[in-house]
């Protein structure tokens, strides 16, 4: 929905090329009419033997080309001051777009700090206060603690990340590495969350170790994005999957869940910085589920810098299969 000062511009826009649209058709009339006056008055005024009905209709055929003409540079200049109105009106509504979706982000970065500061410290004002003696509630409510603050950890790697990336000053040291490491260290960072959350994960190496040039720390960050989402988009579904594969020089990770899934329409601007799906877009409203709107942003500048890139599909029979595909290292 346009809110007001956008609904403002909009008709400002439209005024100031329906106003000058108008004055010119409406001048080219006029002239045209003038110019057919002018024309019979000429005619009349030289009237006599000499003009053959063939010779009047003459002047009338290049007096008409002459209009013509001139009708179409001035149709010419209209089409070109309405398209580049029309590429500058685009430039601008994407920019508005991209003002709203950072606030949005400012709001969700700050909401999303805000909640495991706030159990962090409700936990550790109780257990400082002594209140639990119950050693095996103490040992539950330092368990969120660390949870939490390994939550806020990746949310701030997160950010640094993406603020790198747009500064353009993300430093990727590649190195031939063998893969199966890699993601191995990003589902055993995530393993304790599955297993609290009771998700059933299993994963398929597919008995394949290709080697691949990476820069170990971003490529686990990136696995480990794609896995958290599948966590989080996964709705009622407690049904993970991680496979590994590899074809015509290529190694695939990919993580399929049972989830919401993603509609065809936003398959490419889940990939926008700050994108998140409205909430009609997905069974699952967007706010109701954490995220700033920045992981895929950063999987995909990862797989870019590999060489490589990240796609994503349907899943059978509901929820999505991200791939993020990979070149192997042949030298090895
Ligand atoms: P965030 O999860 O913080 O919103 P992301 O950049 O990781 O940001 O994802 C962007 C959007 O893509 C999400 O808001 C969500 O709508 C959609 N999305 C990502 N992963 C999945 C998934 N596994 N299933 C369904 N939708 C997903």
């Amino acid at each position: 929905m346009a809110s007001g000062p956008q609904r403002r511009r909009v008709t400002i826009f439209l005024i100031s090329v329906l106003i000058p649209a108008v004055v010119l058709i409406g001048l080219a009339i006029q002239l045209y009419r003038q110019q057919q006056k002018l024309i019979e008055q000429e005619l009349e005024k030289h009237a006599g033997p000499a003009h053959t009905a063939a010779e009047i209709h003459s002047v009338y055929r290049e007096s008409n080309l002459r209009f013509a003409f001139y009708g179409c540079a001035v149709f010419l200049a209209l089409s070109v001051t309405l398209f580049c109105r029309y590429v500058v009106w685009q430039d601008y509504r994407r920019e508005t777009e991209l003002a709203d979706l950072r606030s949005q982000f400012v709001a969700h970065v700050s909401h999303e700090l805000r909640t495991p500061l706030t159990s962090i410290q409700m936990f550790a004002e109780t257990l400082a206060l002594g209140r639990v003696a119950d050693p095996e509630k103490q040992r539950e409510y330092l368990e969120t603690i660390a949870r939490e603050s390994e939550r806020l950890a990746r949310l701030v790697d997160q950010v640094l990340a993406f603020s790198k990336i747009e500064q353009g000053r993300m430093d990727y040291r590649l190195q031939a590495l063998p893969l199966v490491p890699i993601v191995e260290a990003a589902v055993q960072a995530v393993g304790p969350s599955l297993a609290q959350q009771g998700f059933a994960f299993r994963r398929d190496y597919c008995g394949c170790a290709p080697m691949v040039r990476a820069d170990a720390d971003a490529l686990e960050q990136a696995i480990l994005n794609l896995l958290t989402n599948a966590m989080k988009y996964s709705s009622d579904s407690r049904d993970i999957e991680l496979r590994l594969h590899q074809s015509d020089g290529e190694a695939i990770v990919e993580v399929l869940d049972q989830g919401v899934g993603v509609p065809e329409e936003l398959r490419e601007r889940i990939f926008e910085k700050f994108f998140r799906a409205p909430a009609s877009a997905q069974t699952m409203a967007a706010g109701s589920v954490p995220g700033v709107g920045l992981g895929l942003t950063v999987v995909a500048h990862v797989a870019a810098a590999h060489g490589g890139r990240v796609e994503v599909r349907n899943n059978e029979p509901k929820g999505s299969v991200f791939s993020l595909i990979l070149p192997i290292d042949q030298k090895l």
